[in-house]
């Protein structure tokens, strides 16, 4: 057995299970498809909510929970995983790195590749995406310096992408479907004070228009916007298709589990973003990291 414990996903749940399962004594291995920072959270710029960090950056928080686990002596591999499958004794885990295929045998497995962007699903997004459509404020918003820029969506991340670019676009359109957000009171209440934020609502986009760039967005109000950038931020979608044949997931394809992080398959745990629940933040995704490797210690008992 090469493992104890492989953790997919190195964001803040996969990296507080690796600290669990090491502190335990398991030989644990976090694999991570990339390294761009620690997930998901290192695209925040701000992060206000996490207990003793008040206000550091997404990828700084992020590097701390890195160094944490490194310390402990857990081991990060750069590869995709291309599947996981049930052995005799335990499971075989199938990577690439780069070209090359190589097969990790584990005893557990937990899961916490967390969630890609949702797409807006409109005409021009895919055309225009990297040529004026981004995902990622933090990491595309300086190339909009000085420019008039829209962003989509009514939850957290539109509001702090909309609070963000507010900094550096000389306008900022804050386009959402509805009239009522789902992100925080306090971040709409900011924005509401920025002089050059316009907040357009309801609107629903019909299509994004350019000719090399993107020049124009299309509402469904009839609204005609001439823009530089368009931020879309309407929510993720789980990565869970690698379970798919093994663990139940749920409607929107999250992967059913508990607060204790067991799925419905013996031996694999599930940790943030992926698990079904309600509040997907990062102390409930390093919560579930802790949970994760108990009850993986308890069933092994
Ligand atoms: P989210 O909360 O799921 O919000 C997605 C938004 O996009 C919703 O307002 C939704 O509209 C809208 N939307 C979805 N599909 C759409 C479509 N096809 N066209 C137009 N609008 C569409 O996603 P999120 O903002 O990425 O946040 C994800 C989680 O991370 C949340 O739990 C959030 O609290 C957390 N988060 C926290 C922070 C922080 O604390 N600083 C920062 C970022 C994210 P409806 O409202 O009409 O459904």
């Amino acid at each position: 057995m090469d493992y104890s414990v492989i953790i997919i996903g190195s964001g803040p749940a996969g990296l507080s299970s690796a600290v669990y399962s090491a502190r335990a004594g398991k030989s644990t291995l976090v694999i991570e498809k990339e390294y761009e920072g620690t997930g998901q959270i290192a695209l925040s710029s701000q992060v206000d909510n996490y207990l003793g960090y008040h206000g550091i950056s997404g990828y700084d928080l992020g590097e701390h929970f890195r160094e944490h686990a490194l310390a402990l002596g857990v081991e990060i591999k750069t590869a995709t995983v291309t599947s996981i499958a049930k052995a005799d004794d335990g499971f075989e885990v199938r990577i690439k790195v780069r070209k090359k295929e190589e097969v990790l045998k584990a005893e557990n497995i937990v899961y916490a590749a967390g969630a890609k962007h949702r797409l807006l699903g409109v005409e021009g997004e895919a055309e225009f995406a990297g040529k004026g459509v981004s995902y990622c404020a933090t990491c595309d918003g300086s190339f909009f310096k000085g420019k008039n820029v829209a962003v989509v969506g009514g939850g957290d991340t539109a509001l702090d992408d909309a609070l963000y670019m507010s900094s550096l676009a000389s306008q900022v359109y804050l386009i959402h479907r509805r009239d009522t957000f789902r992100g925080s009171f306090t971040a709409l209440e900011k924005l509401k004070k920025r002089e050059n934020v316009k907040i357009i609502t309801p609107a629903q986009f019909v299509a994004i228009k350019g000719k090399e760039r993107l020049e124009s967005i299309e509402l469904n109000t009839g609204e005609e916007i001439e823009l530089d950038g368009v931020f879309i931020a309407v929510g993720m979608v789980p990565e869970t298709d690698l379970l798919a044949d093994l663990v139940e997931r749920d409607d929107m394809g999250y992967i059913k589990a508990g607060e204790d992080c067991r799925t419905s398959a013996p031996a694999i745990y599930v940790a943030g973003d992926v698990r079904s629940k309600a509040l997907r933040q990062v102390v409930t995704a390093v919560a579930d990291g802790a949970n994760a490797i108990n009850s993986l210690l308890t069933d092994e008992k």
